[in-house]
């Protein structure tokens, strides 16, 4: 079919009906989307008929380079060491970017970041970054390659230039409940991260109750569709399966989780949060050929967590895009709520549950995400826990303390908290640090 004959009714329709696209109409409609041709309403349509019909895997790997060539690849090869990056299918609490990027620069690697924002009940990196004092995400792609040429890590978001399809699609996706589907979310994260003129990849595809792939199935196949486009252009690319039943560390809100970023950076972080991104950047290591395995990565990374490197260069960056430096030493820089609720359990026994998805859901509640495109995010609202699953608890102890300006807010964020958390006389296990790796 020539480009002149494809309409975009058309295509809708084809696939409302459960018909494989061609890659023609696959371009078309992500070239005209991204050129403002095709309309929101459209666009939103497209993605609930993906999300109910699925694509073959050879759609989503046309919709995957569509969204890739929407934009600029960048060539980075005048850096003189490997380029790296991670990316996470989205989780609650899951900051480990924001850990990983400068541990990962302070030994030896750059790494070209282009993340994204709050997206369904899931934290956004951009959003976190943004809630430092001043600190801008939307660089100059010039910008970008002097700040990672200095400093070795920038963060920036998907640009007019970069992955301009996935920026208006992520948008649409987040408020129109078209997330969770594994062809959009594969041509998301790929069409980024391929555009960032990396050399590897590693990626953190979440499994369980605060995830989008929710079934442990879903997330193999998930992680299998990218690691395939990945390698199949070229790149090192690795995924590790983890648990998204609860919260990654004990904070989850913008301001927050920069907060307890820069305490894991200063070596005071959450036992699963430290770890996780210990064994994230490990990886990061490994893939680019810097350390010769894991075990080795690991103590590398380590060494550089507890030398102060990583929050070194994490302080140098926030400068570099215009943030406050000092938030790394006094978190009261940060924007915080003005009013706190606590959450006690009745019953002493062992944390059995703590909800990742309500969670989630009830920090955009008071206000971290958005419920429509032109949202603001309430940078210092959020839920700081005060335990993980398996942490004995006192009776009338302390489950979570909310922190939000709006009563109103607080209201829906509770009723949504109702059955949230348990606590149970035995204490249960942890699940492993890594479910599966998928090479
Ligand atoms: N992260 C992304 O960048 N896109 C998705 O669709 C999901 C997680």
């Amino acid at each position: 079919m020539s480009a002149e004959s494809i309409r975009v009714p058309a295509i809708l329709e084809k696939k409302r009906d459960g018909h494989a696209l061609s890659k023609a109409e696959i371009d078309f409609l992500i070239a005209g989307y991204t050129r403002g041709d095709v309309p929101d309403y459209q666009m939103a349509a497209f993605a609930m008929a993906v999300y109910f019909r699925g694509m073959s895997d050879g759609e989503t790997t046309d919709l995957t380079r569509a969204m890739l060539y929407s934009g600029e690849v960048l060539d980075l090869s005048e850096l003189d060491g490997p380029k790296v990056d991670k990316h996470s299918t989205g989780g609650v609490g899951d900051k480990t970017s924001l850990i990983l990027a400068p541990l990962v620069a302070a030994c030896g690697a750059y790494v070209p970041m282009i993340s994204g924002r709050a997206l369904a009940h899931s934290g956004g990196t951009l959003d976190k970054l943004e809630s430092i004092p001043g600190f801008r995400v939307g660089l100059s792609l010039d910008e970008f390659r002097a700040t990672l040429r200095k400093h070795r890590v920038s963060f920036i978001g998907q640009t007019k230039e970069i992955a301009p399809a996935d920026k208006k699609l992520y948008a649409l996706r987040d408020v129109t409940a078209t997330v969770p589907c594994l062809p959009l979310i594969t041509a998301s994260i790929m069409g980024k991260k391929l555009s960032e003129g990396i050399d590897a990849l590693i990626l953190d595809v979440k499994t369980g109750d605060g995830a989008f792939m929710q079934r442990y199935e879903d997330s193999i196949a998930l992680a299998e569709r990218m690691v395939a486009i990945g390698k199949g252009m070229g790149k090192r690319v690795a995924a590790v399966i983890t648990d998204m039943n609860e919260p990654t560390g004990l904070m989850v809100g913008n301001s927050l989780e920069i907060e307890e970023s820069i305490q894991a950076l200063r070596g005071e972080g959450p036992k699963d949060l430290v770890d996780l991104s210990v064994e994230l950047s490990a990886w990061m290591l490994v893939l680019t050929g810097l350390q010769p395995n894991l075990d080795a990565g690991r103590a590398k990374v380590r060494e550089a967590l507890s030398s102060g490197a990583g929050l070194e260069i994490f302080r140098r960056v926030i400068e570099a895009q215009g943030g406050d430096p000092r938030v790394c030493d006094d978190p009261s820089l940060l924007p915080h709520a003005a009013k706190r609720h606590e959450i006690r359990t009745e019953t002493a026994g062992f944390l059995a549950r703590c909800g990742c998805r309500a969670i989630g859901e009830a920090s955009m509640l008071l206000g971290a995400g958005r419920d429509t495109v032109a949202d603001a995010v309430d940078p210092g609202v959020g839920i700081v826990l005060a335990g993980k699953v398996g942490d004995g608890v006192e009776r009338g102890g302390l489950l979570a303390t909310l922190h939000y300006n709006d009563e109103a807010r607080l209201a829906r964020a509770l009723a949504r908290l109702t059955d949230a958390f348990a606590v149970s006389e035995m204490q249960p296990e942890r699940p492993p640090l890594v479910l599966k790796v998928i090479e």
